[in-house]
């Protein structure tokens, strides 16, 4: 989708570093991070949001995505968080995992 900020990232056009990217998934460092390690996880498809959610093997891929990343970065304690809809915090209507590690954690959420 043109006019989609995660859509242009995953296309390359920003020349965006990927920790993870794959043939369906890419993932990249959070502009404004909220932890040392925020990554964000996303497909390359445009799907606005989980609701939108049609291909049932994608879950599964995003998960491989987030396995191979904390593998990779030798995290043992992070959390992964899908906001969905603006009343939980969703900004950018491209689904999305944040993968946040690094430093402790409480619970429960804001
Ligand atoms: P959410 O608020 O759950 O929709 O998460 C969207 C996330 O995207 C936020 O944490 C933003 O900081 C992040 N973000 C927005 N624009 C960019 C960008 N151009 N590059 C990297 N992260 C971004």
């Amino acid at each position: 989708m043109e006019s989609c900020i995660f859509c242009k990232i995953a296309s390359g056009v920003f020349n965006t570093s990927f920790i993870y990217h794959d043939d369906q998934v890419v993932a990249f460092s959070d502009i404004n991070p909220q932890a040392p390690v925020h990554v964000l996880i996303i497909p390359k498809a445009h799907i606005p949001s989980i609701r939108d959610l049609t291909d049932e093997a994608l879950p599964g891929r995003l998960f491989k995505a987030a396995r191979e990343i904390v593998k990779k970065l030798d995290l043992q304690d992070f959390r992964l968080v899908m906001n969905t809809g603006e009343k939980a915090g969703q900004s950018v209507f491209h689904l999305h995992i944040h993968l946040l590690g690094g430093r402790p954690m409480s619970w429960p959420p804001g």
